[in-house]
Formats: structure tokens, C-alpha cells, sequence
């Protein structure tokens, strides 16, 4: 049984994931946020628990596409010209990425990370009583006809590879699986191990109530840095007191660079901004989590009403979002569903903390033994939570991990492209 004191900075879904998984182990963990749980970017995400997300954002030839999705109306991708210059590093380290050789790399690293996602999270669902939140019914991918399936050929190609299987639906079972979807949309693949989550906040909140009933202890304080001596971080410095403590995780989502770099390891981390819109009466009919990889987003069936999300916004931390680009996908969800009704809809924004490589960080800090960094998951932190939780209580109490962690080190960017 684990008999240390531990902080864990970040009530997202990643940290009270890892606090969760820490206090199972007997250790006494006190999760600090300023928020309360689940209020940041994972309050909002699209709700799919993906176990064959393997494509990282950059990928050989990924150059070509971004001016294309930057001038593009209703594009997936955009950048606000005031935060170009301190982007520049990570975008380096972003097409350093995608060539060939790395790229093959990333896509193992990311592939042994999805495949164990329901390991990760299946003790967590069933202890914390929240089944009733998941849903396993698959997911289908979208596209206007085989022919653009084809060109998409690359994700189902390295799935293949890995034994990751799917189905080809042409349009008659289509038609049966999405009864409101477009007859513009003839083709799809359909992968069943997905699942979804009804509310992805109530996820966490389920897992903090499932915390606190274990012992474990969520307090609202803003961690401002760390006391460390020889032995390593002693101390949590908050807005209003001193944690004492033998061990620290920072799981604080994409503002973890800040405290990361003031204990010696620099990490390119952006923040890609993330936008959703739910629909409470949508009038669509859809019983599966559905994708379209033309338009880079998801439609998910979640109790709060019809979630529509994606699209990637590069404007830096501080900025105010742009919801412009939430209503955007508004008018995306309307091609797929052309009897959408949008009366009611709410709109939201997070920024998802991300890797030029599209790898967490799941790593010991490089200067004290007993800190440990768990962010970074950019599109896939719901996905790969618990994996990462299991992760860090391994790391934490020195057992060996159950995955190779050097392809999530938080030095794997130094002496790289920037
Ligand atoms: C539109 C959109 C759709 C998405 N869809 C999916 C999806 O379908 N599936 C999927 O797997 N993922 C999805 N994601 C990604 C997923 O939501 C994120 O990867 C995940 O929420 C990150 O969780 P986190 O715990 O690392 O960060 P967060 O949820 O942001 O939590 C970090 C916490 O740290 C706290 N914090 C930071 N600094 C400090 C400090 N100094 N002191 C105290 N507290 C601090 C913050 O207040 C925050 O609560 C999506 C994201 C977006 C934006």
C-alpha cells in the first residue's frame, strides 16, 4: 500500500484520473485546482473514447494541407497572426513530425497508448458507478463516396496494420445506421470498439465524487510553483497555503509548461483551442458517435443534446475565444444533417493542451525524482485518461510500467527541430 503525500495539480479529466488511480494505491492525495472539477477543456470535449486515435496531427505531407484549411471559411484549422511568432518553435517541431521516419514512430507510440484505453479506464467506469454514462455502440466515419474514403486511405491503412478492424457500410446501410444523414454522404467505415460518453464534465465530477469517497481530498487554490530541495519538491505553493508533500503529478492541462519549466523542463505545449456546440432539440436522429473526416469533427448523441465539435485554433492561452468558429460548425453539421434544427444551442470553448507530436507527457521530471508530468493529450485526454492514470501510479510507485514511457519523455524535444 502507497503511504505517500501526494498533489496532484489539475482537476481535469487526466488528473482526477491519476488521483483516482494514486488513492486506490493507499497514498494520501490532495488534487489542486483553481477550478472545481472538470471546468476546463475537459468540461466540453466530443465524448469519444477513441481506442484507434493513431494519427498524429502532423503526418507526411501535412504541409501541403494547411493553407488550403487556413483559407477556408469553414475550415478546421486557424492561427491568429498575433501569436504566430511565439508558435513558430512548436510549429517547427510540428513538421519535424510528420517526416517519414518520425512519424512511423509517433504513430506506434500513439497506437500502444489507444489500444490500452479501456484498461485504463474500465476499473475507474465501474468503481466510480458511472456505466451509465458510456455508451458502446461504435463509430461511424463519414464520406461523400468511396472515392474520398480512398484518399483518407492512410488512417484505415496503419488501423489495418494493426489488427484494428472496421467495416466498409456503402450507402443503403448507411442510410439505415443515420436515417437523417445527407444522401450526399454514400460511404463509411465502422469501427465497433468505440465508445462515448453521455456528458464527458459529469465524467469527471463522477470520478472527483468517486475521490472524495475514497479519502481523497479536491481543494480550489491556484498552484503558484513548488518548494524543492535535494530530495525534490517538498512543497505545493498555492494562492493560499503550502501542501506539504513527498510526491507531485502536474496534470494541469495546457497551462502545465507553466509549472514544468520552473522545475527545469521546458516543453513545447500550445494551446489548441477546441470549439463545440450542443443542441438540445436538434430533431436529428443518431444513435452512434459519428465522425467526418472531411469536415474534422464529430457529432455525438449526448444527454445534454446534440454535441457538434472540432476545429483547431492556434491564438495562445490568454486570448478571448473566438465563437464565430463554434457557430461554423453549425453550418458543417447542416451538410451532414440537412433538417438540423439549432434553436437553443450553447456554444463553448477549451483549449486542449498539445504536442507538436500529438504524444502526451507521461514522464519523472528530469531535475526531481518525485515529480511526475501527466498532460499534453491534446485531441485524446478523455481517451487516454485512465490509461494515463494507471500509467502514473506505476511511475510513482516505481514498479515498471506496463508500456514503454520513453516516446513520452519530456526531453524528447530537445536538440529536435525547433
Ligand atoms: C472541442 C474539443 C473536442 C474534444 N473531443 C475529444 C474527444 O472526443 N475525445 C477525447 O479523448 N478528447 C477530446 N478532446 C480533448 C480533451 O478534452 C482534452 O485532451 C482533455 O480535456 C485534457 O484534459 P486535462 O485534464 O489534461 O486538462 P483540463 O481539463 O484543461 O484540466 C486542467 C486543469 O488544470 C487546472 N490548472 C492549470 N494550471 C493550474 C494551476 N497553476 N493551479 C491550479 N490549477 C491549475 C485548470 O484549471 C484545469 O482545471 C476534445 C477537446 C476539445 C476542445
Amino acid at each position: 500500500m502507497g503511504d505517500k503525500r501526494i498533489v496532484v495539480v489539475g482537476a481535469g479529466v487526466v488528473g482526477m484520473a491519476a488521483a483516482c488511480y494514486l488513492r486506490r494505491e493507499g497514498h494520501e492525495v490532495t488534487v489542486i485546482d483553481r477550478l472545481p472539477p472538470g471546468r476546463a477543456c475537459s468540461f466540453g470535449n466530443g465524448g469519444a473514447i477513441s481506442g484507434s486515435a493513431l494519427i498524429p496531427l502532423s503526418y507526411p505531407g501535412v504541409a501541403w494541407k494547411i493553407p488550403g484549411w487556413l483559407f477556408d471559411p469553414l475550415g478546421p484549422l486557424s492561427f491568429r497572426l498575433a501569436h504566430l511568432p511565439a508558435l513558430l518553435p512548436w510549429l517547427g517541431h510540428f513538421l519535424a513530425a510528420g517526416r517519414p521516419a518520425r512519424f512511423a514512430k509517433i504513430v506506434d507510440a500513439k497506437a500502444a497508448l489507444a489500444i490500452s484505453c479501456y484498461d485504463g479506464w474500465a476499473p475507474l467506469i465501474k468503481d466510480a458507478g458511472i456505466e451509465n454514462l458510456v455508451r458502446h455502440t461504435g463509430v461511424i466515419h463519414v464520406y461523400r463516396d468511396k472515392a474520398a474514403f480512398a484518399a483518407d486511405s492512410l488512417p484505415w491503412q496503419l488501423r489495418r496494420e494493426r489488427g484494428l478492424s472496421f467495416d466498409e457500410l456503402g450507402a443503403g446501410e448507411l442510410r439505415q445506421l443515420v436515417p437523417g444523414l445527407s444522401p450526399d454522404y454514400t460511404h463509411a467505415a465502422f469501427e465497433d470498439h468505440w465508445r462515448y460518453v453521455l456528458d464527458p464534465y459529469l465524467i469527471v465530477t463522477g470520478l472527483a465524487d468517486h475521490f472524495r469517497a475514497l479519502g481523497g481530498c479536491i481543494v480550489h487554490e491556484e498552484v503558484r510553483g513548488f518548494e524543492a530541495g535535494p530530495e525534490g519538491v517538498r512543497r505545493a505553493i498555492t494562492d493560499r497555503a503550502r501542501h506539504v508533500c513527498d510526491a507531485a503529478v502536474i496534470a494541469a492541462g495546457a497551462w502545465s509548461n507553466r509549472l514544468s519549466e520552473s522545475l527545469g523542463d521546458r516543453v513545447p505545449l500550445e494551446a489548441q483551442r477546441g470549439y463545440h456546440v450542443t443542441i438540445p432539440q436538434s430533431g436529428v436522429e443518431l444513435r452512434h458517435l459519428l465522425m467526418d473526416p472531411g469536415g474534422k469533427m464529430g457529432v455525438t448523441p449526448m444527454a445534454p443534446g446534440l454535441r457538434v465539435s472540432g476545429t483547431s485554433e492556434f491564438a495562445g492561452l490568454d486570448t478571448a475565444p473566438n465563437l464565430a468558429r463554434a457557430r461554423v460548425l453549425i453550418t458543417k453539421a447542416r451538410k451532414l444533417f440537412p433538417a438540423l434544427k439549432a434553436e437553443g444551442f450553447t456554444e463553448w470553448a477549451g483549449d486542449r493542451p498539445a504536442l507538436p507530436d500529438t504524444l502526451p507527457v507521461i514522464d519523472r521530471a528530469s531535475r526531481h525524482a518525485n515529480l511526475f508530468y501527466a498532460f499534453g493529450h491534446s485531441q485524446l485526454g478523455l481517451t487516454l485518461a485512465g490509461i494515463t492514470g494507471k500509467l502514473v501510479a506505476e511511475l510513482v510507485a516505481g514498479r515498471p510500467p506496463s508500456l514503454d514511457l520513453a516516446p513520452y519523455r519530456a526531453g524528447r524535444f530537445r536538440g529536435r527541430a525547433a
